[in-house]
């Protein structure tokens, strides 16, 4: 039996993490260790796919609502970066987005 991601604990409350946004199919989380002054992470809901290449063969729709998250989150420019493999960089095996960004417009998301 595999164990549950560490974003999986998050999204049930088992434990802490701080989710600013959700839809029926994906949460976003700030970054614990922000590598930017916005640093997203924008995760689907299911924790069936490892990386982003297992997620666009499996369910292209769900990769494309993750970015259309990021885009609505995000007013301005950003980054999204989906790290690949240990050897990337990956840690958690939860496909996730990266959104890195400057400053937001003031209460954009909430209490930060
Ligand atoms: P990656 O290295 O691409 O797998 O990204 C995993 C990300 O999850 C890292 O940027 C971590 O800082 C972040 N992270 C780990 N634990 C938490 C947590 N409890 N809440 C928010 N972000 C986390």
């Amino acid at each position: 039996m595999t164990q549950s991601s560490i974003f999986s604990r998050i999204l049930t409350g088992d434990i802490p993490g701080e989710i600013v946004h959700q839809t029926d199919r994906v949460f976003v989380l700030n970054d614990i260790a922000p590598q930017a002054p916005v640093h997203l992470l924008v995760i689907p809901k299911t924790d069936q796919y490892a990386n982003v290449v297992e997620l666009a063969a499996g369910d292209p729709g769900l990769l494309a609502e993750m970015v259309a998250t990021a885009r609505e989150l995000v007013p301005g420019d950003f980054r999204l970066i989906f790290n690949t493999g240990e050897g990337a960089g990956q840690t958690v095996f939860h496909v996730h987005a990266h959104v890195l960004a400057g400053e937001l417009p003031e209460g954009s998301l909430g209490e930060r």
